[in-house]
């Protein structure tokens, strides 16, 4: 779960990152407002879920309350990278000498978390990292000793930080490593952490993502969840407990086991179709947890065609077949549907289905056979 920026701040200045004052406000006559609180030179921040907002526009510095209320009306108005921005974050403003960048994230390779600096932070990080990389340093932190301070004063050497600053950024660093383990994140990043012209470290930009896996241990995280910022069929699928992933190809899939639907995915590809979602509907669906599936699949207009991969073990076939019966009557499907049951129940399961007008099949590979065949006819008739 990504966070946005003004909360991925609150996070840090909790475990003492500094960060600019500021507040959140969702309409331009509040924007106004904390302008005029802060003094009247701010940052207007567009809070949407995607990087590079800078370079999109959605970041202006207004020089009094009067500005910032016209920048606020305008980026309000904006889209992002298809993205509506809803909020804008009201940021006093600060004079810059210097952009640092300054990470956490996981190495999957070492099996460690690594902090990751840049003397040269700011929008272009992606491009010195593509270009210069030798500009970019390294430090692997060992998860149970956790950040040491040589490793701080290692970083703070190589980024040329001239040593009044050490001792700040040490705690900068200490902070952003006790946010980042503390919250189970798989990303903490402050880019830039800035030298103000006033000589002070400051975190100028938050962005923190919670691996989803750990969110049950972290109610607070867990609410700060911003589902209007979300695929609709997420938010739908995590309601459900459905694992779903949308893909970008035409033949949707659903399938109990993430093995199976994995496998079922490759036997697609294997005969030239294309996956339009992964979907494990899990072990023991009953229903309407399949009638929620179903209805999240069809609601991607990209589908031409479905494939039903149920191997009945704890889950049954039967089950199975009411939920996609019960969906059938809901959403009216308009494109094909191959099903394949094995396992418990699945004669129950075909008899159920047997009305249907669904195209059945015994094996996967036949099954995905009809899938692709069927995708292909139905999107050439434009369905
Ligand atoms: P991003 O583009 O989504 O990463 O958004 P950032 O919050 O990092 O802002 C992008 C850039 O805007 C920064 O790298 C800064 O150069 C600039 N910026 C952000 N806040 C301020 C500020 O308070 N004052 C000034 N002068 N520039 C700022
Ligand atoms: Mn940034």
């Amino acid at each position: 779960m990504k966070l946005h920026e003004y909360q991925s701040k609150q996070i840090f200045s909790r475990y003492g990152i500094p960060i600019p004052k500021g507040r959140v406000a969702a309409t331009a006559s509040e924007a106004r407002q904390i302008a005029d609180e802060l003094g009247g030179r701010v940052v207007v921040k567009s809070q949407v879920l995607v990087g590079g907002r800078g370079k999109a526009g959605g970041i202006k510095v207004a020089k009094n309350s009067i500005e910032a209320e016209q920048l606020a009306t305008q980026i309000l108005a904006m889209d992002i990278k298809g993205l509506p921005v809803r909020k804008v974050l009201i940021d006093e403003a600060a004079a810059i000498d210097q952009e640092i960048y300054l990470g956490i994230t996981n190495d999957r390779a070492a099996k460690k978390p690594v902090m990751i600096a840049s003397a040269s932070g700011g929008v272009d990080i992606e491009e010195v990292a593509a270009t210069t990389p030798e500009k970019i340093i390294r430090e692997h932190i060992d998860p149970l000793l956790g950040l040491r301070d040589y490793q701080s004063r290692d970083i703070a050497a190589f980024i040329d930080l001239p040593r009044d600053y050490w001792r700040d950024f040490g705690r900068i660093a200490r902070g952003l490593w006790e946010a980042y383990t503390s919250s189970d994140a798989t990303l903490a990043e402050i880019n830039p952490l800035v030298i103000t012209k006033d000589k002070r470290l400051l975190a100028l930009d938050g962005k923190m993502v919670i691996d989803d896996n750990a969110l049950f241990r972290h109610p607070d995280l867990a609410e700060m969840r911003d589902s209007d910022e979300e695929a609709r069929s997420e938010t739908e699928a995590r309601k459900y407990g459905l694992s779903f992933i949308k893909l970008d190809g035409n033949i949707g899939c659903m399938v109990n086991g993430a093995g199976l639907a994995m496998t079922s995915m490759d036997v697609i590809k294997l005969f030239g179709g294309e996956p339009a979602n992964f979907l494990d509907i899990g072990g023991g669906a009953g229903a309407d947890k399949v009638a929620a599936a179903m209805r999240i699949i069809l609601a991607d207009p990209n589908v031409k065609a479905v494939l039903y991969n149920i191997f009945g073990g704890i889950t049954r076939c039967d089950e199975v077949a009411r939920g996609i019966l019960a969906a059938m009557e809901e959403v009216k499907p308009q494109v094909p549907m191959v099903v394949r049951l094995v396992g418990t129940n699945a004669e129950e399961g075909r008899a159920l289905l047997a009305d249907a007008n669904m195209i059945t099949a015994e094996t996967l590979a036949d099954a995905a056979q009809k899938a692709v065949a069927a995708a292909q006819s139905s999107a050439g008739k434009g369905a």
